[in-house]
């Protein structure tokens, strides 16, 4: 990857435009409000970017008084509403068209009862008047092509394409990890993305971008801009199980496929990346301690691994990072389980490995329960606060077992006998 971004720096920069890397989401924020503010620039259009988002970047603009637009009609709903993404490539995904008639009517005095195509007129419009007045474009990318210097983007509403040539000034903002070899693989990889993401063959849009407008060029931006994100993808990339999950195209396949993402919702997940790879990456780019119930959010069926276009093995990587989250040695300094705890599930696991030993204990451990009151054991408060404690049985169950099966063959030899 070192070597594929220096060329991607040498070959932007030959092609006119300027390359910065930042360590973190709040250096790269910090470049482009300094930039913004010492070009001048009053308002920003954006295309959807979940890197972006990641930066908190419309936050760190407005503080600075700049108004930045989401451009995107799902990125333009939720900003509207005062909300986040709630899917990586559907960002309104939840909301009804009755819901967002009623947010256009409160934010811009539309009819409340209008329908889906007067929705999007109305935005359109609202838009349009954007455009034509933004200093500068803020993109995302989804692909960055280092033999030639170019970015890709793939949308399907153009308004990615008004981002990168209609304000002046174009940055597009991109994690290290988009980058590719050549253009000869671009067109596999747009194909394993729009495919996994829409179920299209090509989305409406796909414009590739490389350095600012030419002096023979009638149009196009004056600068642009790449901003190259680490923000904790080294770390990914320095971890051999965790590594793979930065194959990731942000499709959005594993989403749609995963039963907790469906009945909980992208909101649930607390960050920016929702779902069975935000499950892994979130941890990962937040810091562990944060992100710890994260990667416990999921059943491990495995319907992410198989909807994946490039076979990311999530569930392997959820079963890592909760062995690291408990007893790990690998980020030793964000284990979140305490020595006591660490030590019961020792104790515990070697005892499951021994049947008699442990069938011993539990009826140990049962009779106790049965002869004291419940509420004497304030660890069973989370289960006793709602439901009751049954008695623990004398036998157990495979007690139970050979004896029923014990008598059953009594039982049957019996009728045997009084027969003949
Ligand atoms: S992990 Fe795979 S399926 Fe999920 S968003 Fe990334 S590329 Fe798509």
């Amino acid at each position: 990857m070192d070597y594929y971004l220096e060329l991607l720096e040498k070959n932007v920069t030959n092609a006119g435009g300027v390359v910065a890397f930042a360590d973190t989401a709040k250096d790269a924020s910090n470049y482009v409000t300094k930039l913004a503010k010492s070009r001048g620039v009053k308002s920003v259009v954006k295309s959807k970017s979940m890197i972006s988002e990641e930066m908190s970047l419309n936050h760190h603009l407005e503080i600075q008084g700049i108004e930045p637009i989401e451009t995107d009609l799902g990125e333009y709903i939720v900003q509207l509403a005062g909300e986040t993404p709630y899917h990586i490539i559907a960002p309104a995904i939840h909301k009804s068209s009755e819901e967002v008639s009623a947010l256009f009517s409160e934010k811009i005095g539309t009819e409340a009862t209008l329908g889906i195509e007067d929705l999007t007129e109305v935005a359109r419009k609202q838009l349009r008047e954007k455009f034509i007045s933004a200093d500068m474009g803020i993109t995302g990318g989804n692909f960055m092509v280092a033999d030639t210097g170019t970015l890709a983007l793939v949308t399907n509403e153009g308004n990615g394409r008004m981002c990168t040539s209609m304000p002046r000034i174009h940055v597009a903002i991109v994690g290290m990890e988009k980058v590719i070899p050549s253009m000869t693989d671009l067109g596999l990889f747009l194909r394993l993305l729009i495919r996994s993401a829409t179920g299209q063959w090509i989305s409406s849009y796909v414009t590739t971008v490389s350095g600012p407008k030419r002096s023979k060029d009638i149009d196009g931006p004056e600068e642009f801009h790449l901003v190259i994100v680490d923000n904790g993808r080294s770390r990914i990339l320095a971890d051999p199980v965790l590594r793979e999950s930065l194959y990731c195209l942000r499709c959005g396949a594993c989403l749609n496929a995963c039963p907790v993402y469906r009945k909980v919702g992208g909101h649930s997940y607390g960050w920016v990346y929702p779902g069975p790879i935000g499950a892994v990456v979130s941890p990962m780019l937040t810091g562990l301690s944060r992100g710890k119930d994260l990667p416990f959010a999921s059943t491990l069926c495995g319907s992410c691994r198989e909807a994946c276009p490039v076979k990311i093995d999530i569930p392997k990587m959820l079963l890592y990072l909760r062995n690291q989250l408990s007893e790990g040695t690998h980020y030793g300094g964000e284990r979140t389980s305490g020595l006591i705890e660490r030590t019961i599930s020792t104790v515990c696991g070697r005892l499951l490995m021994n049947r008699n030993a442990t069938a011993k204990v539990v009826k140990f451990l049962g009779r106790i329960l049965n002869i004291f009151p419940k509420s004497m054991f304030p660890f069973l408060k989370g289960w006793t606060r709602f439901r009751d404690l049954p008695e623990f049985p004398e036998q157990s169950f495979i007690e139970g077992w050979r004896n029923s099966r014990h008598i059953g063959n009594a039982d049957r030899r019996g009728d045997r006998n009084s027969r003949e």
